[in-house]
């Protein structure tokens, strides 16, 4: 099942008169329960895609359906922020938590601002530190924490609201290969146990082998494909 389909995206940033194509007509498939890894040397397109695909920036051309359908104004607020907060989970290279709450609390936050019940967000906050294993630190704060703790906290934070799209920027970016490791675990469980579709940006090849299919971009194209566990068009 296709959740995401990306086509003919492209995107042109103006600087100071010159025009550079971050991204010319890109068109890919994103499948249900899939892990896609985008690869690329830097300036290849990468953050522009992730961008676009979490509605934080808007392509210049190009249509993006979800579930099969196009929204014309998914770009455009309220909408973007509506179509965020119903779809997509953000993991990000350097955590972004909130210092001055708890483990708890960080983890909580969508929950608490989507207005669940009280009893329901600690119910599933209390399931969601048992799967990324923080049950023993929620009182503490990020600070206390490794780096792979806060990160798992916050690929917690980004899934508690169960969003059927994962976009991770770099997540394994700041850590060791050990810790690396550990954190594509969670990520390859929560995929399996939510069938959630997991979108990883990476320079790292060692990221990928875990990834289902790796896109290569290079100079804002998609210049390889490359299918690596199963046949992503049967998901
Ligand atoms: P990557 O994530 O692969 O490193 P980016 O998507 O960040 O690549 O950048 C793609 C191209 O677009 C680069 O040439 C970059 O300089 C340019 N670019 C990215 N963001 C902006 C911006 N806000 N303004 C101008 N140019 C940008
Ligand atoms: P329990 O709360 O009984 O442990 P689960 O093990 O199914 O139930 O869920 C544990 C946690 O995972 C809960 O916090 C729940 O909000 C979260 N969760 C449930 N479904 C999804 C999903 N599709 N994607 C991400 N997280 C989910």
């Amino acid at each position: 099942k296709v959740v995401l389909s990306v086509q003919n995206i492209s995107k042109t940033y103006e600087m100071s008169g010159n025009r550079v194509a971050a991204l010319k007509t890109v068109s890919f498939d994103l499948y249900q329960g899939e892990m896609l890894a985008i690869m690329g040397t830097s300036g290849s397109g990468k953050s522009t895609l992730l961008n676009i695909l979490g509605a934080l920036d808007k392509p210049n051309d190009g249509v993006i359906s979800l579930n099969g359908t196009v929204s014309d104004n998914m770009f455009t607020e309220p909408h973007a922020t509506i179509y965020r907060g119903d779809n997509i989970g953000f993991v990000f290279q350097s955590y972004h938590l909130l210092k001055d709450l708890s483990v708890e609390d960080n983890i909580a936050l969508p929950l608490i601002l989507k207005g669940e019940e009280e009893e329901e967000i600690s119910n599933k906050v209390k399931g969601m530190m048992d799967i990324v294993g923080l049950s023993d630190w929620k009182n503490h704060r990020p600070v206390q924490l490794s780096g792979g703790q806060q990160q798992r906290v916050a690929i917690a934070r980004a899934i508690i609201t169960s969003p059927p799209i994962v976009l991770a920027d770099e997540p394994t970016g700041n850590l060791d290969y050990n810790t690396s490791t550990d954190i594509l675990g969670v990520l390859v469980n929560m995929k399996e146990k939510f069938a959630q579709s997991i979108i990883i940006v990476t320079h790292d090849p060692y990221v990928s082998t875990y990834a289902d299919r790796v896109l290569f971009f290079h100079d804002g194209e998609i210049v390889d494909t490359y299918t690596c566990k199963k046949d992503a068009s049967d998901m």
